[in-house]
């Protein structure tokens, strides 16, 4: 039997956050608390339903009073592939949406489910069958695919209508109690039925308020009358579209929540689209929605719920007691910590996991992969690997750990293995923890990382078996004189200023005498000298934008070189490449996309077209590579090459983890030192098996 170690004590709770425990009613329901789980997706869907239902349980497991599904595909002929969504088709689906139920169950929470007909946001590759809409009109999709919606006549909207009604049905027997109308995010014919942007029809489903309405109110009547008294039905819309009154805008949706006041059983207010309504920390603050959705709870009787990335908890009982939400939604803040409910029930504030607002949790589903998060490198693993955010299994030896590094996965590391019981010691080279995420968190829009640092260090002060060593920066025979039975390596790494990159593969000409810095320079001090700058990017994530931004805002005269089609084009996979873009346009940085950057001269970046090869020099000072990086391997090196002498110093392994090992993201380093302390000693893994649990769809009779 393996032996699990449950990790935080109760304290004192303030008194004056009992509010946030009080039970809320929602229609024939009642949530146990005010905290809400909104949908959210994750790259699971269909494809690990296993996995999902897992991942959803555990958050009522910590605390949450109802959790909701991603979207659900109510009907076959409206399909978003190739994302990955659950789907509730036919009956064929409900098992895994029931398994999903029960798992929120076990754990007193309510399960919700939100039903989808996505009409002219799904091109429909997969089912074929021809997307509907209000119009005629291009599919809205972030590819746009060369396939069009068609107007809806009278019979389509009675055929939705019914479509709906049965995805209802089955989602009650799949054991769903809250089931959602969804109408938000411009994701889904509802939404495109309330906006003019979309809807052009001169019937009584078009033109007037009242009739805009008229879909929503009618499904919304079929699905109370369905349901009866079982379940509760939401409706999710989006306040404002922040298009002016081109699209949906506050004081329009506020007259239609009016019309609608008391027809739903809850409201929960969101911006369009997804990109406005998740925005990362770069680009949105806690509470960003707060303006938006502060009329709403006058327009109706029944509970409001709402997002803004809340983590803190004065501001969450604020809410409340100003009266402008009833409950606390929260997609990011309850992947970030899907215990954050119960922490604060528990008054045990320095446990609590504060999401950064990275949306590396988005990109998951925009690559159809499962979730990651930044903070809890335990997402999507709880049933994959038996991760637990908050437990651990007990350590199956006393032998102790030397963690060299104090970045993300060391950190990550340490404090996992404190936890499981190791005696730990962590010598870090700085004066500092936090390595790369210190120096990244100092850059301009980049301060809400440095919770990745907090949490940890805050952890590491409640464990007396983890000591921290400063200005330790080992070699090999210091490492071998501890004689410290493990040895894992979080050294990190460098950004290097040779040009290599994903365009280059070997350093390019740098002639004596040009200036190059690389991101470490900067984050270390160093500025060019002189007035001109080009960025050159070829990383494609956020460093080649953040740089620009810093030289600019230092008064240099910026142009941003990128091979690609546009500024950090990784960032669409947090839906942030157009705020990049803009904020870099309105700083007067110049943007040259499609060239490429050959080799540098003093004064001079040599770029070239990468479709025709012809040559433009770009006149700079200096220029910043922004390419790739090279790990910090050389104690890695070291300690392998004096392998022979491990055995006489009492050394079993050494490992490298982490930017030390293979440069990445900071979530790639916290999963790195995740999986390091839970591994350790646990067998099998390290064989030819599978390390995590999956789930092969069972073939259908031929
Ligand atoms: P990761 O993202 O993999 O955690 P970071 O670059 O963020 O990597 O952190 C690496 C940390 O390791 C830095 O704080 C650095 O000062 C420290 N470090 C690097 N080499 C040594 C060494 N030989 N001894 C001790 N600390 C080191
Ligand atoms: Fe928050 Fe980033 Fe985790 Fe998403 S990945 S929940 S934004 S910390």
């Amino acid at each position: 039997m393996e032996e699990w170690i449950p990790w935080g004590q109760p304290q004192t709770r303030p008194p004056r956050y009992d509010v946030l425990f009080e039970p809320v009613t929602i229609g024939p329901l009642t949530a146990r608390n005010r905290f809400y789980q909104v949908p959210h997706c994750n790259g699971m869907g269909y494809r690990d339903p296993t996995a999902l239902a897992h991942m959803r349980g555990l958050k009522a497991e910590g605390g949450w009073a109802v959790i909701c599904t991603e979207q659900v595909e109510l009907h076959h002929s409206s399909e978003i592939t190739p994302f990955i969504e659950l789907r509730l088709w036919d009956d064929q689906d409900i098992p895994a949406l029931a398994r999903m139920a029960d798992k929120i169950h076990e754990h007193g929470a309510l399960a919700g489910i939100e039903l989808a007909y996505n009409g002219m946001n799904g091109p429909n590759l997969y089912s074929r069958e021809v997307p509907m809409g209000p119009a005629h009109l291009p599919v809205a999709t972030f590819t746009y695919d060369p396939v069009q919606a068609r107007r809806m006549d009278k019979q389509d909207i009675r055929n939705l209508r019914r479509w709906h009604l049965q995805a209802v049905k089955r989602a009650q027997r799949a054991g769903f109690d809250l089931i959602y109308v969804y109408a938000a995010h411009a994701l889904g014919f509802l939404h495109h039925f309330l906006s003019r942007r979309y809807n052009q029809r001169t019937d009584e489903y078009g033109g007037s308020l009242e009739n805009r309405i008229r879909l929503m109110r009618e499904i919304t009547e079929e699905t109370k009358e369905a349901v009866g008294a079982t379940c509760a039905v939401p409706i999710r819309i989006s306040v404002d579209e922040l298009l002016g009154e081109g699209g949906l805008y506050q004081e329009e949706v506020e007259d239609m929540i009016g019309l609608m006041g008391d027809l739903p059983d809850l409201w929960d207010v969101t911006l369009a689209g997804w990109e406005n309504d998740s925005r990362t920390s770069r680009f949105g603050e806690e509470g960003e929605q707060e303006p938006f959705i502060r009329n709403i709870r006058k327009l109706t009787s029944k509970p409001v719920v709402g997002v803004g990335r809340y983590t803190s908890v004065d501001r969450m009982v604020s809410l409340v007691n100003k009266g402008i939400l009833d409950m606390i939604g929260a997609a990011r803040p309850s992947i970030a910590d899907p215990f954050l409910p119960k922490k604060i029930e528990e008054g045990r504030f320095d446990d609590i996991r504060e999401c950064i607002g990275c949306n590396i949790c988005v990109s998951g589903d925009f690559t159809q992969s499962p979730i990651r998060c930044t903070q809890n490198p335990t997402m999507a693993e709880e049933w994959r690997k038996g991760w637990h955010p908050e437990r651990v299994r007990r350590a199956k030896t006393d032998k102790p750990v030397l963690v060299v590094g104090g970045g993300p996965a060391g950190l990550e590391a340490a404090q996992t293995l404190g936890k499981r019981g190791y005696a730990v010691s962590l010598a870090e080279a700085g004066t500092e923890l936090g390595g790369r995420v210190l120096k990244e968190a100092r850059l301009p829009g980049l301060s809400a990382w440095v919770r990745v640092v907090d949490y940890r260090r805050l952890q590491m002060h409640q464990l007396p078996n983890v000591d921290t060593y400063f200005d330790s920066n080992l070699t090999a025979d210091d490492v071998l004189s501890f004689g410290i039975p493990r040895v894992v390596l979080a050294t990190g790494s460098r950004w290097r200023a040779d040009g290599v990159g994903h365009r280059h593969t070997l350093p390019i000409p740098i002639a004596d005498g040009a200036q190059v810095l690389s991101p470490t320079d900067i984050m270390d001090g160093r500025l060019p000298n002189g007035k001109t700058a080009v960025v050159w990017d070829d990383d494609h994530y956020y460093m080649g934008g953040v740089m620009a931004e810093l030289l600019a805002e230092k008064g240099y005269d910026v142009t941003y070189v990128t091979p690609a089609s546009e500024a950090s084009t990784w960032t669409r996979n947090t839906m942030e490449q157009h705020f990049i873009q803009k904020r870099m346009l309105e700083k007067g940085i110049k943007i040259r996309a499609f060239l490429g950057l050959d080799g540098i001269r003093p004064g001079l970046a040599e770029c070239v077209c990468v479709f025709t090869g012809k040559r433009e020099d770009l006149e700079a000072d200096a220029v910043v590579l922004v390419t790739a990086r090279l790990p910090n391997e050389q104690l890695y090196q070291d300690l392998l090459a004096a392998r022979e002498r491990w055995a006489d110093a009492g050394i079993e392994r050494v490992d490298a983890i982490g930017d030390a090992l293979a440069p990445a993201t900071i979530a790639h380093a916290t999963y790195a030192g995740r999986r390091y302390a839970e591994e350790l000693d646990e067998t099998p893994p390290r064989d030819d098996a599978l390390p995590f649990r999956r789930e092969v769809t069972a073939l259908a009779p031929l």
